[in-house]
């Protein structure tokens, strides 16, 4: 990678360590019908008053400004629960008809995605990451406070029969919660051609409860695959994708190929380093990063009437300041004011 000597004024998204961010994240709610314990309390949040949340054509502005003049090539909308937008078939297909053409992604609790997996992959929806931490109906519920897991099941296999595919499942475990079900998980995925990454939990609650000494690392999460699948090192190389993927020894995918189950190491096995990430909140704020302290306010520029260069131009300054690394080990680590529900994770 080559470190530039200052921020240049054409071209992507570059920072000051030469990385170029490519991957877009776009939060199009911050709400949830969900209530997963680590992620939001029982009460839901403040939710960002509607006049500040962007509308369907400033978000497909905004991307389009990603796109066109910032060289990003992926994009994956998020939230919250992207699947509640009304307007979200209507983004995709706006999004989906950008030049140059992204990859297009979704990451979703799954509810409701039976109904609008085929209207979304019309649109040009590529495809879609499905959270499922349990396969108990009553974890599933005291886990997220609703008895929803019918619901993501279906919408799993909905998604499977719209041709969005590979379908990923993200699960995170939690101590004494569902950690004693990674092997049960896989076993599930394998058994339905699902490819499965478990992530890391990371200090972005809004209750602000995370401890490091309690989280199930990486090496936990492997450890206990391993005490019932044998994982072979994955010859294809990582890049820049968070998940550190391993192959699982005489499983294949829906396509025949070796079968792959991946682990987000964010805390403890970081990948800042070759991070190519930069966020847009629904409220129209530039990240840097999840865990990034500061942040730019296109919605504001845009509505005061700023043209496509100035809104690039914002966006590469946002995007210059970018620091090294999340810093989680650093005793100075403060998380950020907005929870992962509210920033797009
Ligand atoms: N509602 C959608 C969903 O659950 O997939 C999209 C938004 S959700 C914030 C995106 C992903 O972040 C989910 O896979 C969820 O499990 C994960 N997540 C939420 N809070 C997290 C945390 N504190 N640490 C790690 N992952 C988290
Ligand atoms: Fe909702 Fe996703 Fe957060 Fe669960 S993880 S509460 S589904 S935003």
């Amino acid at each position: 990678m080559t470190i530039p000597a200052s921020r240049p004024d054409v071209g992507g998204l570059i920072d000051r360590y030469g990385r170029a961010a490519t991957d877009l994240r776009v939060s199009l709610t911050d709400r949830c019908n969900l209530r997963c314990t680590y992620c939001m309390p029982a009460e839901g949040l403040p939710w960002l008053p509607s006049s500040e949340v962007l509308t369907d054509d400033e978000i497909v502005r905004l991307v389009g400004v990603a796109v066109r003049l910032l060289g990003v090539h992926e994009v994956r909308f998020t939230g919250g629960e992207p699947l509640i937008r009304p307007g979200l078939v209507g983004i995709v297909a706006a999004v989906a008809a950008l030049s140059p053409r992204p990859v297009l992604s979704l990451t979703t609790n799954g509810i409701g995605l039976d109904r609008l997996a085929a209207p979304l992959r019309a649109a040009g929806l590529d495809r879609v990451n499905v959270s499922l931490d349990t396969l108990d109906p009553t974890r599933f519920t005291e886990l997220t406070r609703r008895p929803r897991l019918p619901a993501v099941l279906a919408g799993l296999q909905g998604a499977v029969a719209a041709g969005l595919t590979p379908v990923k499942i993200n699960s995170v475990l939690m101590r004494g919660v569902n950690d004693g079900e990674a092997p049960a998980l896989l076993r599930f995925a394998l058994d339905h051609g699902y490819q499965l990454r478990f992530i890391e939990q990371m200090p972005l609650d809004a209750q602000h409860g995370w401890d490091r000494s309690t989280m199930i690392t990486a090496e936990e999460i492997l450890a206990a695959l391993q005490s019932e699948f044998a994982l072979l090192p994955d010859p294809v190389e990582r890049g820049g994708a968070p998940a550190e993927t391993w192959l699982v020894d005489g499983w294949t995918d829906a396509a025949g190929r070796p079968a792959r189950v991946g682990v987000i190491g964010s805390v403890t096995r970081p990948f800042c380093g070759d991070c190519d990430r930069t966020r847009l909140t629904a409220d129209g704020q530039v990240r840097a990063c999840l865990f990034a302290t500061e942040e730019s306010d296109l919605r504001t520029a845009l509505r005061s009437g700023a043209d496509d260069e100035e809104l690039a131009r914002r966006w590469r300054i946002a995007m210059w300041g970018k620091r090294a690394g999340h810093g989680i080990d650093d005793p100075s680590f403060l998380q950020p004011v907005r929870p992962m529900s509210a920033i797009g994770g």
